[in-house]
């Protein structure tokens, strides 16, 4: 398949992943992430219409950010280390990654300093994986608590990752796990605006994440491919 059959494809069963559950396609939205790919198939992504594109890694966007960053939406995805909040803010609309009060504050930081806001989500490892970045599940109402006088973050949601399983299916409870850690701090109104995004679901195991309420999927291998 060439890149727009992958797309097509891809939009295919994100529909019928809505119809599913009956959600409507309009509330799932698409990220492309381009970590494995060139800056040739970055702007054909660009060019076929999509909006949103994801990346890991600052060093590996540089390139593609410079040619193609006011084309799109970016999101960054990765891990973030402190030292590397000057690169991102002000070029990532979102990111996925925040997982701790050191983050935060220097996003704060850099935020104040160019005067504008960045949209964050709170990265919990549902699944409790050592491999994986994120907070605990029982740290995150205080973490929540932390950051609240942050005024130049916006927390839009939360982000997981789930483990890679051969049987998609196994991953629901994560998704599951997150929507309603989601909802817990809504009721508990821990932050002064509600949390109305879910970023879950990458190549693996999106239609399940759709399925459980997920609002931006990540894909990279089953959409944009590797090189
Ligand atoms: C690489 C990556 C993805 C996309 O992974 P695929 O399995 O290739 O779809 C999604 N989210 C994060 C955080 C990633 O690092």
């Amino acid at each position: 398949m060439n890149l727009q059959e992958r797309i097509a494809h891809v939009e295919r069963r994100i529909r019928e992943a809505c119809a599913r559950s009956g959600r409507q396609r309009e509330e799932v939205n698409l990220i492309a992430v381009t970590k494995y790919a060139s800056l040739a198939t970055t702007r054909q992504v660009l060019e076929l219409g999509l909006q949103h594109i994801g990346e890991n890694r600052w060093q590996d966007a540089k390139p593609k950010w410079e040619e193609l960053g006011a084309q799109g939406t970016w999101h960054f995805i990765g891990h973030l280390q402190t030292n590397k909040v000057k690169d991102v803010v002000g070029r990532f609309a979102y990111i996925h990654s925040l997982d701790r009060l050191s983050l935060a504050t220097e996003l704060q930081k850099k935020a104040e300093a160019l005067d504008l806001v960045v949209r964050c989500f709170l990265q919990v490892n549902v699944s409790g994986e050592e491999s994986k970045y994120g907070l605990a599940p029982a740290e995150l109402i205080d973490f929540a608590r932390q950051i609240r006088g942050l005024d130049r973050l916006r927390i839009v949601g939360l982000m997981t990752m789930a483990p890679f399983e051969s049987e998609p299916e196994r991953t629901r409870p994560v998704f599951r796990g997150l929507r309603e850690w989601r909802d817990r701090l809504n009721d508990e109104a821990i932050l002064s605006e509600p949390l109305t995004e879910l970023s879950m679901g990458m190549s693996n195991d999106f239609e399940v994440a759709i399925e459980e309420g997920a609002t931006w999927i990540r894909l990279g291998s089953v959409l944009v491919g590797h090189e």
